[in-house]
């Protein structure tokens, strides 16, 4: 199967405020919508979208599945002016600023009933992702926490800068996904009213 559209990942969001900054509604037409992170900025997802007749058509592929539908987009006038755009959520058809991208569909935060945990699992995902991303690239050959000390090591041809800065940023994505295990633990812990032991 060809694909068409980009692969997407969960847990990205769209505002309709920065669409409108981007003069994406001022008088229609097409394009790709990016995602960038990192202190490069690098493109690390993207759809595209087709706005016309208060409609933002959607089209990427999520887990090897391809979407399309239309989000309605409505104003409401400022006060010094102008207007401001907003999308109708595709489910609940409720007026939210952003939509977010969880199990492949973009509703509004009650739809998808984000909350604390999600969103925390959320991060731990895409800095997991970004961990695994650097490992491959370096080729370090463990998924375990236990055999991390054995496998790292510099990629033939490889400059020593180049690594030095990947095993930097490898480094800090870990620190942080772990900081993120904890928190979702946390958090977890909350919503069922119970305590750590050590606590
Ligand atoms: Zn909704």
């Amino acid at each position: 199967m060809q694909k068409t559209h980009s692969q997407v990942e969960d847990c990205l969001s769209l505002d309709s405020r920065t669409m409108a900054r981007y003069k994406v509604f001022n008088g229609g037409g097409g394009g790709s919508w990016v995602w960038r992170k990192g202190s490069n900025q690098e493109v690390f997802s993207s759809i595209s979208y087709l706005y016309s007749n208060n409609g933002l058509m959607l089209q990427y592929t999520c887990n090897d599945q391809q979407y399309s539908y239309t989000v309605d987009v409505v104003t409401t006038p400022c006060n010094y002016g102008g207007k401001r755009y907003w999308f109708n959520c595709p489910k609940c058809s409720k007026r939210v600023a952003k939509l977010y991208l969880r199990n492949s569909m973009f509703f509004c935060r009650t739809c998808h009933k984000l909350n604390y945990m999600t969103q925390q699992s959320c991060k731990l995902e895409s800095t997991r992702a970004g961990m695994y991303k650097i490992r491959n690239k370096l080729n370090w050959q463990y998924d375990t926490a236990f055999m991390k000390s054995w496998h790292k090591l510099k990629p033939k041809g490889m400059h020593h800068s180049t690594y030095n800065r990947l095993v930097q940023r490898h480094d800090e994505l870990e620190r942080k996904s772990e900081q993120y295990c904890i928190a979702n633990f946390h958090a977890f812990m909350n919503r069922h009213g119970l305590k750590p032991s050590w606590e």
